[in-house]
């Protein structure tokens, strides 16, 4: 399963994740202060300057992660 790296909007720590590709939108607990608060960082380079925020509302919206761009 592939690596995800994910935000704490609680704590501002980030972490890394296995999961499911069709999981990674699911927030995990944030292992430092426990919240649920976290957001999907993405590092591929077309992202670069994207805020942590700001991309997770972009691959929340309906019809799939950024629209399908970054499926593959
Ligand atoms: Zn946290």
């Amino acid at each position: 399963m592939p690596l995800f790296e994910y935000a704490c909007r609680h704590c501002a720590s980030s972490f890394e994740e296995i999961r499911k590709f069709e999981e990674r939108l699911s927030a995990p607990a944030c292992p430092t202060c426990g919240s649920r608060e976290t957001v999907l960082r993405l590092s591929a380079p077309g992202y670069v300057g994207v805020g942590a925020a700001s991309a997770a509302a972009f691959c929340d919206a309906p019809g799939g992660c950024c629209g399908g761009a970054c499926r593959n």
